[in-house]
Formats: C-alpha cells, structure tokens, sequence
C-alpha cells in the first residue's frame, strides 16, 4: 500500500463479476464505523473508479445463506490511489456490517465488483462553483469527490451533517482542508454532546434546512449530495424550490 503518492499511471480494465481483494489494513473510526483497505491478492493493479463510485463486497464462506449476501460501499479514498478504501457503519442487525466487523481482519480475502455507478463527479464541469454535501455515513463518496479536486480548484463548498463528534468520521481532513482555505467547510451537528462547542468543534446546532441553503451555498453551483432518504429528499427539494437546474443536481442516497 502507498499512502500518498500516486504509483499508479497504468490503466486497469474494470473486470467482470467478483475478484479477490486482501484486507490489508482495518482501521476503527469510531465506535460504529470501520475502514477496509483492499488490494488485489493477485498482485494487480486497481482499476481506477471515478470520484463516487462503490464497489460490491462478497464474503468467501462455506455459510451457504452468507454467500449470497452481496452489499455495495461507496468508495472513500481519493480516487487514484493503489488501493481501495470503504468505510462502513454498523447497522444494528445487518448481516454484511456485523460478519466484517467480527470475523474479518487483515489479511482476510474478500470478494469485490469494479468500481460502478452513476453517481460520479464530473471533473471537467468547473465553470460553476461545486457544492457537496454528505448526511452521515453518506459522507463517503462526497469525501471522494472532495480528496480528488481538493486544491485543484477554488469556490469548493463542503457541508457535513452528523450527529455528533462520537458518529464522525475523517471531519479532521475536513477541518484541515477548511483551515487552510481550500474549502469553504461548514458543519452540521444534529445532536451534540454535553460539552462540544459550537463555532470549535462544530459551526451549526442542528439540521440543514432550506433557508440555510439559499443563505450560504452559491444556487449556480453543481451540487453533489449523499446521506440517507431524508437528507437526500431535504437537499432535493429545497435547491428544486431555490430555482437550482435538475441537471446540477446529483445525489445517491443509502
Ligand atoms: C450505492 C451504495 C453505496 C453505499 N455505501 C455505503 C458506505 O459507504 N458505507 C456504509 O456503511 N454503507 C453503505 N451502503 C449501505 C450498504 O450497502 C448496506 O446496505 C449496509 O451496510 C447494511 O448492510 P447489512 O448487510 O449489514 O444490513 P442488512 O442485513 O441488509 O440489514 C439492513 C437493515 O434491515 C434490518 N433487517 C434485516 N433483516 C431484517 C428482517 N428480516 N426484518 C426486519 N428488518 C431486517 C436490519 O436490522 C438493518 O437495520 C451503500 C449502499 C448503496 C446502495
């Protein structure tokens, strides 16, 4: 694994149905979520997804019920790495998230599509400012969006709604690129615990709302969006109500 710099120029073919990807490292964020970092267990190359992208994830098991459980992971890293990196939230009951959390560890082999999917950004649309917004765990394939152009390009605006700093996950990156102007960062936190600060911790008590959206994001923008069904619908309907363009509106919701 190379954390950092781009070693990988060659293009790699998507392949069809599922290859084995090694678990080279899994990384606790917080209580309920964990990152896997894939590689190809023969040695190969990634095939390079687009920013937003997900990859489907199959378990190698003689279980005959868990060997049909397929589920998809948006992709959270920045797109031209040499690995793939999912961040996954725990769902009380879920039968992917609770079998990779017990029984899956480095080294472990695990069985994954190419990358796919519409929801992808369109690097070469610059000529408007570019607006992300992620709910949640939903934030994965927006924190894609943003490793990929990040310092490329001015008038990035970033909004992050979670619950609170125990639900977060890669807010630091977010905070950093923030601080050092490269993105004009707002956060979100729902429900916050006794003793984080606004305006340190986090900017804004509570939810995003429709007026806060025609206050603080610029409508001309293209804006990319992912969280769960009402995150999505919020954002939807408040930029079609604000005038905004369907064609410069772009979600995924999960
Ligand atoms: C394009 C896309 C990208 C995604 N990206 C991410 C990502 O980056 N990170 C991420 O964490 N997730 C992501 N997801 C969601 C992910 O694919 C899974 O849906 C999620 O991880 C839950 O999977 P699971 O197998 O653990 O849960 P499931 O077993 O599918 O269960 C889901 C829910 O249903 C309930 N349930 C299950 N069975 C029953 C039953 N018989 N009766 C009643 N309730 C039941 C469970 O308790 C749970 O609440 C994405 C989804 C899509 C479509």
């Amino acid at each position: 694994m190379n954390n950092g710099s781009i070693t990988n120029i060659t293009k790699v073919e998507p392949w069809k149905g599922f290859k084995d990807f090694v678990v080279k490292k899994k990384v606790m964020e917080n209580d309920d979520i964990f990152s896997l970092y894939l590689e190809p267990s023969d040695g190969s190359k990634v095939a390079l997804p687009k920013a937003g992208q997900f990859i489907g994830i199959k378990i190698k098991t003689e279980d005959e019920a868990m060997k049909k459980v397929i589920r998809m992971y948006s992709l959270s890293m920045k797109p031209n790495e040499d690995y793939y990196r999912v961040s996954i939230k725990v769902v009380e009951g879920g039968k992917m998230t609770n079998y990779l959390l017990n029984n899956i560890n480095e080294g472990d082999v695990l069985e994954v599509t190419a990358p796919k999917g519409a929801f992808a950004l369109n690097k070469e649309k610059t000529d408007k400012p570019l607006v992300l917004l992620g709910g949640g765990i939903g934030v994965t394939p927006v924190l894609s969006m943003l490793y990929d152009v990040v310092g490329t390009r001015e008038d990035i605006h970033f909004v992050y709604s979670l619950r609170n700093m125990k639900a977060e996950c890669f807010l630091e990156d977010i905070k950093k690129y923030k601080n050092e102007g490269l993105i004009n960062g707002t956060i979100f936190f729902t429900r916050p615990l006794e003793g984080e600060v606004e305006g340190k911790d986090f900017d804004i008590k509570g939810r995003l709302t429709k007026e806060w959206i025609a206050e603080n994001l610029p409508l001309n923008g293209d804006f990319y969006f992912c969280g769960n069904k009402g995150f999505t619908e919020l954002v939807e309907n408040s930029l079609l109500e604000l005038g905004v363009e369907k064609e410069n509106i772009h979600f995924e919701f999960f």
